[in-house]
């Protein structure tokens, strides 16, 4: 079967069982439950190999092309391609921006330092990953001693946390990124109804733990919300004029209605 039938067979069938779903929600062990939807995990990546995306993500670099990124003005994107593995900032070109804009998504991204980074604080190896091109997870070298402020350090939301540990690889070693991220949402008063929130599992290990951030990213300035939200952006990849690699990033929109916990106990009476 291929995939696009299968995705409408399994859409029918939940369609079909949430029809038959009791109004008042489900009892624990409900068979009436529908099936979580199948999706075949990708590969690992491993420092020599990159590995590859599960089924149902859109896939925005797999070491072939650049074709889903483009520059900030929507011009074919600037940075280097190495053909079959990875692509890497050219300094003082601009960002990368995906030409898809996204909201609530799983992010899968890795990225490594070159073995000659040079520079030191903010300037060592600094690049980042900007969530609906607003928010940065920093990418930056403190591996080995090098410090930099704690907000600004690698696997830090920029200037507002620090990660709970740094889980930095040596330079010339790929670091991966696991992020969960959920857009800000606004009321119609303008004020904020829930902050954005960002977790990431940075090489297999927790760094920022479902963190509500206080405003889109800035520098030097306590941010804040402003008045006015988009639903979605792009992920935008930060040139701060220092070479950094980037491999195997894949991403999932995050629109699945969460499940309800039950409201009986198995096989008692409505
Ligand atoms: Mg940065």
């Amino acid at each position: 079967m291929n995939k696009k039938i299968s995705i409408a067979c399994a859409l029918l069938a939940s369609t079909l069982l949430a029809a038959d779903a009791p109004q008042d929600g489900y009892e624990v062990h409900d068979m009436k439950r529908p099936q979580p939807v199948v999706v075949t995990p990708g590969e690992p990546s491993t420092q020599d190999k990159a590995g590859t995306a599960p089924s149902d993500a859109k896939v925005l670099f797999d070491g072939k092309d650049l074709s889903q990124w483009s520059t900030e003005k929507g011009e074919d994107a600037q940075w280097t391609l190495v053909p079959g593995d990875h692509f890497e900032v050219k300094p003082h070109t601009g960002v990368m921006r995906t030409r898809d804009e996204f909201g609530d998504v799983q992010l899968h991204i890795e990225w490594r330092e070159h073995p000659d980074v040079k520079g030191e604080s903010q300037g060592r190896g600094n690049s980042g990953v900007f969530l609906m091109g607003l928010y940065e997870v920093q990418v930056l070298d403190n591996y080995g001693g090098h410090e930099t402020y704690a907000d600004g350090s690698a696997g830090g939301i920029y200037g507002q946390y620090p990660p709970l540990a740094n889980v930095s690889r040596k330079p010339g070693e790929w670091n991966t990124y696991d992020i969960i991220f959920h857009a800000a949402k606004l009321k119609d008063d303008k004020s904020v109804a829930e902050p954005a929130r960002v977790t990431l599992i940075w090489n297999g290990v927790l760094a920022q733990d479902n963190m509500s951030l206080i405003g889109p990213t800035m520098h030097k300035q306590l941010t804040t919300y402003p008045t006015t939200m988009p639903d979605k952006g792009p992920l935008v990849l930060q040139d701060h004029g220092n070479v950094v690699d980037y491999r195997n990033v894949w991403i999932r929109e995050l629109k699945q209605e969460l499940p309800k916990p039950p409201v009986r106990s198995n096989g008692s009476e409505k």
